[in-house]
C-alpha cells in the first residue's frame, strides 16, 4: 500500500507514531515506526496486534518496511484515534474526568482487558497514556510490553508507577497484574495525578510498592461505590485481586448509572473523519466536537496541508489560514 507520512501525534520510548494517508484512497491511520534495527518491540506488538479484533482493542491495519533518509524503518499500521490517549483527555478535562465518565471509561477498558485476558494474554502496560480515544469509544493500545501467560517467564515489562507489587519485585506478571494497573489507571482518571506520590526517586516508589504493604491511595472525594470498586482492583495479594468478568458485575460500571447525557456528550465527542479525501464539501458545524470545516474545493497538495496540533487537527486554505476539522476540546468541568 502506498501512503504518505504526516505530522506526529506522539511519543513514546521506543518509537514516533504519525498520522499518516493512503495515497489511493485517502483514509487516514496512524503508522508507528522506529528503525528496522531497533524495532523488535514493534514487531512483537505488529504479532500480537494482528491476532486481535475487538472495539476496545485498536485496530490493525497492516505492517511495512521503508527506507527513509537512508535507514530502514519498520512501521506498525493502526487505526487513527483522532482525539489521541486518554491521558490528553484527562488534560482537556481541566485535569480530572468526573467519576460518571471515568466509569464510563472504565467499563470500556475493562472490556477490552476481558477479551485480551480470555484469550490468555497480559497487556503489561496499562495507564492512560495507552488507552486512545477512538471513533466508536476507548481502545487499549501499545502491546509493545504484552506477553501471553503461558510463554516462558519473560522479564517484567511496563511502567514503575502503574506495577503490581508483585511485578515491582520481579516476581510474576500476570493477568491480575493488569487489574492492580486499571485500579492505578482510574485514579490518574478522577485526580489527574499518577498513582503514587511523585516526591522520591523511582526507585524508592518501586520500593514503596514492592515490599511496603501500601496500596494507591483512594482519593476521599469518590463515592462509596468507586471506592469499593478499587478496592477490588488494588488489593495487594494477586489472587485475591477481582477478574474482568467479576468487574463487570459491579455496581460502579453498572449500565443504568450512565444517563443520556453523558453517552450524548460522548458521542460529539469521538466523531471524527476518517479521511480526508472522502470528506468533500463537509460543511457542517457541530457545537461539542467543534467540526469547522467549511471547504468546498480539494487541492492535489492537500496530505501536505493537514497538520495536527494538540489533539487538534487543522487545514491550511490557500489563503494561509487555518481551519480547524477536528477539535477534542470540551467544557466537561
Ligand atoms: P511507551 O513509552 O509507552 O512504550 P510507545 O513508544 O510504545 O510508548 P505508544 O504508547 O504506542 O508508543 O504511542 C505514543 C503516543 O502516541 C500515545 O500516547 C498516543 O498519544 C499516540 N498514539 C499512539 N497510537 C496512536 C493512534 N493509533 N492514534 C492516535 N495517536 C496514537
Amino acid at each position: 500500500m502506498a501512503w504518505t507520512r504526516l505530522a506526529a501525534v506522539g511519543h513514546g520510548s521506543f518509537a514516533t507514531v504519525y498520522l499518516a494517508a493512503s495515497s489511493s484512497s485517502g483514509d487516514l491511520f496512524a503508522v508507528k515506526s522506529a528503525e528496522l534495527l531497533n524495532s523488535d518491540f514493534l514487531q512483537t506488538e505488529q504479532r500480537i496486534l494482528s491476532s486481535l479484533s475487538h472495539p476496545s482493542i485498536v485496530g490493525y491495519k497492516g505492517f511495512d518496511v521503508t527506507t527513509e533518509n537512508g535507514k530502514l524503518m519498520y512501521n506498525l499500521f493502526m487505526e487513527y484515534a483522532a482525539c489521541g490517549s486518554l491521558a490528553d483527555e484527562i488534560v482537556r478535562r481541566g485535569g480530572r474526568i468526573k467519576e460518571v465518565t471515568a466509569a464510563f471509561y472504565t467499563r470500556q477498558i475493562v472490556r477490552g482487558l476481558e477479551y485480551l485476558h480470555k484469550r490468555g494474554l497480559v497487556h503489561c502496560d496499562v495507564k492512560a497514556k495507552n488507552i486512545l480515544i477512538g471513533g466508536d469509544g476507548l481502545k487499549i493500545a501499545d502491546f509493545g510490553c504484552s506477553k501471553w501467560v503461558l510463554e516462558s517467564p519473560a522479564a517484567v515489562c511496563g511502567t514503575p508507577m502503574f506495577m503490581a507489587p508483585e511485578v515491582a519485585r520481579g516476581e510474576t506478571q500476570g493477568i491480575s497484574s493488569d487489574i492492580w494497573a486499571l485500579g492505578c489507571t482510574l485514579i490518574e482518571m478522577v485526580s489527574g495525578a499518577p498513582p503514587w506520590p511523585t516526591a522520591g526517586d523511582p526507585v524508592s516508589t518501586l520500593y514503596r510498592i514492592a515490599y511496603s504493604g501500601d496500596s494507591p491511595e483512594i482519593p476521599s472525594f469518590l463515592s462509596a461505590t468507586a471506592k469499593d470498586f478499587l478496592g477490588k482492583c488494588l488489593r495487594r495479594d494477586p489472587a485475591e485481586r477481582w477478574s474482568t468478568s467479576q468487574l463487570l458485575k459491579h455496581p460502579f460500571l453498572g449500565e443504568l448509572s450512565f444517563g443520556f447525557e453523558i453517552i450524548k456528550e460522548l458521542h460529539s465527542d469521538f466523531e471524527s473523519p476518517t479521511s480526508i479525501l472522502d470528506q468533500g464539501p463537509w460543511n457542517s458545524l457541530e457545537e461539542g466536537s467543534q467540526t469547522l470545516l467549511k471547504t468546498e474545493t480539494w487541492e492535489d497538495d492537500r496530505i501536505k496541508r493537514l497538520s495536527v496540533f494538540s489533539g487538534e487537527i487543522k487545514w491550511k486554505m490557500r489563503d494561509d489560514n487555518w481551519i480547524t476539522i477536528r477539535s477534542c476540546v470540551n467544557d466537561d468541568n
